[in-house]
């Protein structure tokens, strides 16, 4: 009977993944660098499209034999943005990030919604935002490719409104564009919602974690513990709820370098 449960256990335990975003390990990295990401137990990366080496990261993770995820650029690109031309080039550089990344074979690619550029205009950007998201939402999966639309820190002073900003309008972009839910734990908490009742409410829509730890004000992408947000209840959390996709560790690189993540106990243990 005790043999019985511990099984099951250890079966819950691995259906989560051990992934890393390489934004973690700043602009200058080495294939080096990556089999040693592998070597450290990790099943994928979450490549940074606006790295200087982005290009070749897809090429050490294939020679690695890790799987392949991409963070989509989006510094000056702002798919909720007033102007078609913003818009059109937005979508025509996400376009060739996509395809980028199914031609290496990767599986999820994370976008950001942007933002009005008053919160006045909401209503006016919205349903543009949503006919643009379901664009590259059928154009992903048109190239076997999941696009996952990450929660942002709402802009406390509502000067601006960034998408989405809550739990209800996240929910409905991802219902309306066929989107699935990219979770970072960091930005929920400064948003002030739990973590637990939010796995619950995404349900089957959640494909992939982005973890790091804060103080609960700022986004400080701090390893687990080093901040106050993250409980050591994350993996429970997702086993209960069949959860069966990445965590993805999403560290500072200008606190960190590889060597402090790869011998981090939360790393080495995944014990989370
Ligand atoms: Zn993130």
């Amino acid at each position: 009977m005790k043999i019985n449960r511990k099984m099951s256990r250890t079966k819950e335990i691995i259906q989560v993944e051990k992934w890393i975003s390489l934004w973690s390990i700043g602009q200058e990295y080495s294939l080096e660098d990556i089999k040693q990401i592998k070597e450290h137990g990790f099943n994928g990366v979450e490549i940074w499209a606006e790295h200087h080496l982005a290009e070749q990261a897809f090429k050490y993770a294939n020679e690695c034999d890790l799987q392949i995820g991409l963070h989509l650029p989006f510094h000056d690109l702002n798919l909720a943005t007033q102007y078609d031309e913003i818009a059109a080039y937005t979508l025509a550089l996400t376009k060739k990030w996509i395809k980028k990344l199914a031609y290496y074979n990767g599986s999820h690619a994370v976008i950001h919604g942007g933002q009005a550029m008053a919160s006045e205009d909401l209503d006016k950007v919205y349903p543009k935002m949503i006919e643009r998201l379901k664009e590259l939402s059928d154009f992903s999966l048109a190239n076997n490719v999941e696009l996952l639309f990450e929660n942002q820190i709402p802009d406390g002073l509502n000067y601006m409104h960034i998408l989405p900003s809550n739990i209800e309008e996240w929910l409905d972009v991802l219902n309306k564009t066929n989107t699935k839910a990219c979770l970072d734990v960091g930005h929920l908490a400064i948003q002030g919602d739990e973590f637990k009742d939010t796995v619950n409410r995404l349900g089957g829509l959640l494909k992939s974690i982005h973890l790091s730890d804060n103080d609960g004000k700022s986004d400080l992408h701090l390893l687990p513990n080093d901040g106050t947000v993250i409980q050591n209840n994350i993996i429970n959390v997702l086993s209960k709820q069949n959860y069966q996709g990445p965590v993805v560790f999403e560290i500072n690189p200008y606190k960190y370098s590889l060597k402090d993540i790869l011998e981090h106990p939360s790393v080495k243990e995944f014990n989370i």
